[in-house]
């Protein structure tokens, strides 16, 4: 019997959990779901206001790919009147998962399926002669053969340029999502970043306090594009398109093509392009190499990001707006120094013209995107896999490194088998892979693989 044992009480987490119950096996899959209890909902889909919305539309989001009852159909009953080419609150979608999931595991109890789920933070994970043991927080352990990291981000770091003052006096705030629990009113609000975690909160802050003043500061100054109101026709050629994108070397001849493409065919619309590229982006990555993946992250992922994650169109709305009533200013511009003891001077140099100005704000937001840099991570089981060598960082520190399957590669270079990851610690490995439709698929496939997988690699004793 090889036992399966999962790590991260999120949503991805959730599918690969929820795939391994739909196979009959007789091994027991442990879910350590965190010692918050997590629920499936992690941080995306915990979320309080219903004016935090899915960037997805209803009929794209799902937790498992052979779902009995997709996303449309449950928001459809549960949300009378929606329709599949809604941008829905992601705290229905996390209501679904919640539904999803309690349907599998009373299904896995009827069909004697073996499971447990550990509400605890797993601490350390050690490679044995015969798998792997988890220590949880509450002093137990769970041994398996195979175990899946499901983690999530890591808490975010704070930027460079932020004094220990200017943190140490609880103005500088790394989790927006603790933002609207604070009871005084600030006059002036600053978000450092302009991404969709930027405007959740620049809309939080306005509802909360609306005679607020906010602030957004990114290098290039950029909001997500919008989706369109309702989808938009498939490019007919995108599988020519795609083709001759994979045949190109590196982002810089990519970008030309697309470029070309636009400017050949005047009046299509790019959001259908940039969607279309989505099957291949994982691969267009992993061909990459590691000058080309640097070029990219240096020159082209401001503009990719708010591309390809875009912004439904009712909160973009209101952040016109904002905009359009003075409420809200978006700067081009460089952070140089964030400092004070509150309110927070925050230094920036603007990219039109490079001239440094300050300006004072009551609280500062660091909303600057996912931190998946394992190697400065605070995160005591990540810290002991890479201490013994089971896990190494991807070198651009987007994650720990990993082969297509998911399984990591460790500090001797060698696959150490049995030991996966999914979702964004694998985004060195894949890049795209933080948004349910790839999770989904992910967690699909890893389920399949390791349902076929009753035992141990033999050649696992000798990484030990
Ligand atoms: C604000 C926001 C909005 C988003 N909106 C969308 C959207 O509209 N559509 C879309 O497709 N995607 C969206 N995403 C992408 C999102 O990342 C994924 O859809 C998905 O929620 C990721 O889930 P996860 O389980 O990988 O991570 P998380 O939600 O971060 O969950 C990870 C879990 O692992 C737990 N954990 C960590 N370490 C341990 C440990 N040692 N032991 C036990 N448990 C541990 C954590 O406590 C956490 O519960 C959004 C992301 C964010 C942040």
């Amino acid at each position: 019997m090889a036992n399966i044992a999962i790590i991260g009480g999120g949503a991805t987490g959730a599918s690969v959990f929820g795939a391994l119950l739909a196979h009959d096996a007789p091994d027991t899959v442990h879910w350590v779901t965190g010692s918050e209890g997590g629920t499936g909902r992690g941080v995306a889909y915990g979320a309080a206001h219903d004016h935090h919305l899915l960037n997805v539309r209803a009929s794209g989001m799902g937790l498992y790919l052979d779902a009995d009852d997709d996303f449309a159909q449950y928001s459809s009953r549960h949300r009378p009147g929606s329709q599949p080419t809604d941008f829905l609150p992601r705290r229905l979608f996390g209501e679904y998962i919640e539904a999803q999931l309690s349907k599998r595991l009373h299904h896995a109890q009827q069909r004697d399926r073996h499971f447990a789920i550990e509400p605890f933070t797993a601490t350390r994970l050690r490679a044995t002669r015969n798998g792997y043991e988890i220590t949880l927080n509450n002093g137990e352990s769970v041994t398996a053969d195979h175990v899946v990291l499901a983690l999530g981000a890591l808490t975010p770091r704070p930027l460079r340029t932020v004094s220990e003052r200017a943190l140490a006096s609880g103005a500088y705030v790394l989790d927006p999502w603790s933002l609207t629990q604070r009871s005084i009113q600030p006059r002036r609000l600053t978000v450092i970043g302009t991404g969709l975690t930027a405007v959740d909160t620049l809309i939080s802050a306005s509802i909360r306090w609306p005679d607020i003043e906010l602030v957004a500061v990114s290098r290039h100054g950029l909001l997500p594009f919008v989706h369109p109101a309702l989808p938009i026709a498939p490019y007919p050629h995108q599988a020519e398109l795609n083709a001759k994108l994979m045949a190109c070397e590196g982002p810089a001849p990519i970008f030309a093509e697309i470029r070309r493409l636009f400017r050949e065919q005047q009046g299509l619309d790019w959001r259908s392009v940039i969607d279309g590229m989505r099957p291949i982006n994982a691969r267009l990555w992993q061909a990459f190499t590691p000058r080309q993946r640097r070029q990219f992250l240096r020159h082209v992922r401001w503009l990719w990001e708010s591309s390809r994650h875009r912004l439904a169109p009712e909160p973009a709305e209101i952040i016109q707006q904002l905009r359009d009533e003075g409420r809200l200013h978006v700067y081009a511009a460089r952070v140089l120094d964030v400092d004070g003891a509150g309110p927070l001077n925050v230094t920036l140099r603007s990219r039109a013209n490079q001239v440094a100005t300050t300006l004072q704000s009551d609280i500062v937001v660091q909303a600057t995107g996912l931190d998946t840099a394992v190697a400065f991570a605070e995160h005591s089981l990540l810290a002991g896999l890479l201490k013994d060598g089971l896990a190494i960082a991807d070198p651009l520190n987007l994650g720990v490194l990993a082969q297509p399957d998911g399984q990591l590669i460790n500090a001797a270079g060698d696959v150490q088998h049995g030991l996966y990851a999914i979702g964004s610690l694998v985004r060195g490995n894949l890049w795209e892979c933080t948004a349910m439709p790839e999770i989904r698929v992910a967690a699909n496939a890893l389920a399949a693989q390791l349902n076929t997988r009753s035992v141990l690699q033999p050649d696992l004793a000798t990484t030990l």
